[in-house]
């Protein structure tokens, strides 16, 4: 199933007319068009300069669609000029023909994921300061307030951008030049930021356990072939996944061939970076929001100018302009952090099959516990299974108990059962650690009147406020919203009558405290005060064996490896099942699988403990027997009987507005004019599962199709007959939902 990029594009030469199309990263339907100025030579993929109203943006050509000749006329006279051409590297053929592909897929405008690719590269960056400004030794003859302020702001020593030092110390950057006329700053030219290391594949490469080597040796011939093809790398975690799809690598460096691995947390896996260099004697360039616009600037055009191997990136990394892309890697393939749920609603998983497609590029999926997508496919041969069938070192696989909380459970109040706490006990006093696993940031989840029963919520969404004790005050965590905790019923006004209700990761860690009062304890959430860097710290903390029990949400099951940890306790293993959503059971399965794969991994046998008052659910059986594939054989034979993904597609309509009856009135008024065709099924509209966010009322209407169904053109048929929105509503598609 190839798809020839042609078919988007049908010509891709330059045209003849002195009028180009030329697509703007905005939210419009279509390519402006732009004469082109004497002397100035574009072509398809260029990026260029254009003036939009009052100012400057950068915009790419665009291949004209239509066949030669069809051009409407156009009054040359009438059009703006293009200004210059962007001394960057054209969009290559394969990265256009992926954002007009996403486009279509999502129904989005192509502007919008045009956007997504340029972003990085704005017209911020289009006077780039190549000198910088030092102090001399040489003092001011007139010491003005402001000229003192550059000073200090330079006292460092370290060499700025001329703008940058005046941006630091707050002046005009006349007063920058006056000091550099006399003397009393020098300008200097500033080297340029090397992009990345060129890696070694010879640097460091392991001698391959007999799956790995067979495995790596399919990937490797897939990558010297030059063919699209998806390969599903499946494995417990430890048992070699990363060691051996770093053998691909090593052969598209050897190919000269560019390489792009995604992570769903690329700001946390300092770790894997390390191991990377480890391998290759380098990092590989990293890409994700936390790496300054400056360095993404940089990196983009290094991409493009094949200078760098190696991308580990964020999903944002697939649409960086690669010279010669010949191998993508998604790494925990089932991660939900690769849907994208604002903007243009894109997987970055189903993308970069995608773009691989369009590269001629293999694709590899690796997973302990793939997405019943992926598995599906591999059932069914459209991808090639490649398994690491034991931890690589021999470890064992850890041993998971239920604790039955009909039964064990704790009392009222607390959360931890004493079988978990005694076995916590055993784990720190043979010198072990422990983490506790519970998906719940802050202290507790909602809090309550006892003499009212009121509860309080967000003024702006349908959702409780939660109580953050280190930061002394409830958050909502839709919106972001925050207010301190009251002395009294916000409701009745009864003084001191407000109670926390349920365990939140900040209270657990009091009842650790409590339970184990010598234990040195850590609490790991995204509300860490100090962000990533605190958090890398605090991680490498956990490694050095400075902590006795973690306490932690799903960040801690992202991929970090403890040498130490020797026991996982999930405080509440039934959170997400039984809500109607009918991927909670696979989102459950693979989250419990990998927190308890966090234990034992280096040549400890570890354990695992499920606090439950399900312990008969499929999904708590298939854990505690360790059986995979009954999870997988009764939950694929489920979802085929109910019609829903993967044998089923379905999109999702999400209308907004401040008003509830003006966004259901317009959604009703959607759902009255969907086409009608015996293929699509309308459904709602209903409350959207969130149905207040930001002061704004949801309602949702899903489509669903059979599988081969080109369920993307029926909604943008759809949405092209549908009756004008006021100016307040908004309407979101969201294809391929995870929910639904
Ligand atoms: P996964 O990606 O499946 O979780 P890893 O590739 O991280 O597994 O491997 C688990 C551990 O085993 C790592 O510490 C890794 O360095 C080590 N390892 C895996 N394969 C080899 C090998 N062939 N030689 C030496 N160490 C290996
Ligand atoms: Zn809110």
């Amino acid at each position: 199933e190839t798809t020839d990029i042609s078919t988007f594009f049908p010509e891709m030469t330059p045209p003849a007319s002195r009028v180009v199309d030329v697509l703007l990263p905005l939210a419009v339907g279509t390519a402006y068009s732009y004469r082109v100025p004497e002397g100035l030579e574009v072509a398809p993929g260029d990026i260029v300069v254009v003036p939009l109203g009052p100012r400057n943006m950068l915009g790419c050509v665009w291949p004209d669609p239509g066949a030669p000749g069809e051009r409407k006329t156009i009054d040359e006279a009438r059009l703006k000029a293009i200004i210059r051409r962007y001394d960057v590297r054209p969009l290559q053929p394969d990265l256009m023909a992926l954002i007009q592909w996403i486009a279509d897929y999502t129904v989005t405008p192509p502007g919008m994921v045009l956007r997504l690719a340029l972003r990085h590269d704005e017209t911020a960056h289009l006077g780039r300061e190549r000198t910088g400004v030092r102090l001399t030794e040489k003092r001011p003859a007139r010491a003005t307030a402001a000229r003192q302020r550059v000073i200090t702001a330079l006292s460092d020593g370290l060499l700025r951008a001329k703008a940058e030092a005046a941006k630091d110390a707050g002046v005009s950057a006349s007063v920058v030049d006056g000091l550099v006329d006399e003397g009393v700053l020098e300008t200097l030219v500033i080297p340029p930021e090397p992009a990345a290391g060129v890696p070694d594949p010879a640097h460091a490469a392991p001698d391959l356990a007999p799956a790995q080597a067979e495995a790596a040796h399919v990937l490797r011939a897939a990558v010297s072939a030059r063919t699209f093809r998806v390969h599903l790398l499946d494995g417990v975690t430890g048992s070699g996944k990363t060691e051996t799809y770093f053998e691909a690598v090593a052969e598209a460096i050897r190919q000269g061939r560019q390489t792009l691995i995604l992570m769903p947390e690329i700001a946390l896996t300092q770790a894997f970076l390390d191991r990377f260099a480890s391998r290759f004697g380098v990092r590989p360039a990293e890409w994700h929001s936390a790496v300054s616009s400056r360095r993404r600037a940089r990196l983009f055009r290094a991409v493009a100018d094949g200078e760098v191997r190696v991308v580990a990136g964020a999903r944002s990394a697939l649409f960086l302009p690669f010279r010669d892309l010949g191998l993508v890697i998604v790494d925990e393939e089932h991660d939900t952090a690769y849907k994208q749920e604002d903007g243009v609603h894109y997987h970055a998983r189903d993308m970069a099959v995608v773009r691989g497609r369009f590269c001629n590029a293999p694709v590899v999926l690796a997973s302990a516990t793939p997405s019943l997508e992926t598995e599906v496919n591999a059932r069914r041969g459209r991808y090639q299974r490649l398994s690491l069938p034991t931890r690589f070192s021999g470890a064992l696989v850890p041993r998971l108990e239920p604790i039955d909380l009909r039964r064990e459970g704790p009392a009222k109040g607390r959360w931890i059962a004493p079988r978990l706490a005694e076995e916590m006990g055993k784990t720190l006093e043979s010198g072990g650690q422990a983490l506790l696993f519970l998906n719940r940031r802050g202290y507790a989840p909602l809090t309550l009147c006892r003499a009212c029963g009121h509860r309080i919520r967000c003024p702006s969404c349908s959702s409780w406020l939660v109580e953050h004790r280190f930061r002394r005050r409830l958050e909502c965590h839709q919106c972001g919203y925050a207010m301190p905790v009251p002395s009294e019923c916000p409701s009745c006004h009864e003084p001191n009558s407000l109670i926390p209700c349920g365990p939140g990761v900040e209270r657990l860690q009091e009842e650790v405290q409590a339970l184990l009062p010598t234990a040195r304890t850590q609490v790991l959430s995204s509300d860490l005060a100090g962000g990533v860097e605190r958090l890398r710290a605090e991680l490498d903390a956990v490694t050095q064996g400075e902590v006795d029990v973690v306490i932690g949400t799903q960040l801690v099951a992202k991929g970090h490896n403890f040498p130490g940890l020797a026991m996982v306790g999930v405080v509440d293993a039934d959170v997400g099942l039984g809500y109607g959503d009918p991927r909670a059971a696979e989102r459950t399965f693979q989250l419990l699988h990998q927190v308890a794969g966090r234990a034992g991994r280096a040549h400890i046998a570890g354990r695992a403990y499920l606090q439950t008052y399900m312990p008969e659910h499929p999904v708590m059986q298939a854990l505690v027997a360790g059986d995979r594939d009954a999870f997988y054989d009764r939950e694929i034979a489920e979802r085929e009987e109910a019609r829903l993904p993967p044998f089923a597609r379905f999109c999702a309509l999400i209308v907004s507005g401040p008003d509830p009856h003006a966004a259901q009135a317009y959604a009703r008024a959607l759902a009255a004019c969907s086409p009608f065709t015996p293929d699509v099924r309308v459904l709602g509209p209903a409350e959207a599962p969130l149905a207040m966010v930001r002061g704004r009322h949801r309602f949702r209407l899903l489509a669903r199709s059979a599988r081969g169904f080109d369920l993307s053109a029926y909604v943008r048929a759809w949405m092209e007959g549908a009756p004008r929105a006021g100016s307040t509503i908004k309407v979101e598609i969201d294809i391929d939902p995870q929910s639904f």
